[in-house]
């Protein structure tokens, strides 16, 4: 039997979606600005520029969203509501052909940002992990497995805040598509199984304070709701 010289972190899973079997997470890749209008509010060029891509430790995961506090060190939490997806298989160098036979299934899911510090960050030309990386800084729904859903390169995308949708799109809008996202990922790093990946959020991005009510949802797949606790 292995003996650790310290306790090893219990493995950190989501449910899925009709199955008593968990979803070990690995590492979690985010792809920034993959649909135009929000690059475009976010004030950039949507031009194809080459995708680009940050991470979030396997802390920030809030299984099955709920409660969520006010993370500390900001005033501009945002929200980014998100098609999130799960790897059956890792990899390097993968073909965009070959990549979807990769994927084990989908989640919503919202890649929540300290605004403010991302800001700092990106004038100062830092990492954005400050912005980022917090405590339940990526609530994620059950995983519907793609043997459910199919394959999704369509449909609705939306986010609700207490009731009024913030952000409404199309996965259809995505610049760079979802083969082409693995297999990029797949050529700079080291794609494993169990590795989950946020492919970005169309436009409407914003502001939330402690209790708004998000509901996130991709039809077909579960709904995500959160609901922000503590204080500003
Ligand atoms: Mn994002």
């Amino acid at each position: 039997m292995t003996e650790f010289a310290i306790t090893p972190n219990p493995p950190v899973t989501l449910p899925v979606h009709g199955s008593n079997a968990l979803f070990p997470v690995a590492q979690i890749y985010c792809v920034g600005r993959n649909y135009a209008d929000h690059a475009i509010e976010m004030g950039h060029n949507p031009d194809r520029e080459a995708p680009f891509f940050f991470m979030k430790p396997r802390y920030a995961v809030l299984p099955e969203g709920g409660d969520m506090g006010y993370p500390d060190h900001t005033r501009d939490l945002h929200h980014e509501v998100e098609l999130v997806v799960a790897l059956s298989k890792g990899g390097r160098n993968v073909s965009v052909e070959d990549a979807s036979s990769m994927i084990f299934g989908y989640s919503v899911g919202i890649d929540f940002t300290r605004r403010d510090l991302q800001g700092e960050a990106k004038e100062k030309g830092r990492p954005w992990e400050a912005g980022k990386t917090f405590v339940h800084a990526a609530p994620l729904a059950p995983i519907t497995p793609i043997t459910e859903s199919g394959e999704l390169n369509e449909g609705s995308i939306s986010l609700s805040v207490n009731g009024d949708v913030r952000q409404s799109g199309n996965i259809n809008q995505m610049i760079w598509k979802v083969p082409e996202v693995i297999s990029r990922i797949s050529d700079l790093f080291c794609l494993e199984p169990g590795d989950l990946i946020f492919t970005g959020t169309p436009a409407g991005v914003g502001a939330v304070t402690p209790g708004d009510v998000l509901e996130a949802s991709v039809p077909g797949l579960h709904d995500l709701s959160v609901t922000l606790t503590g204080t500003l």
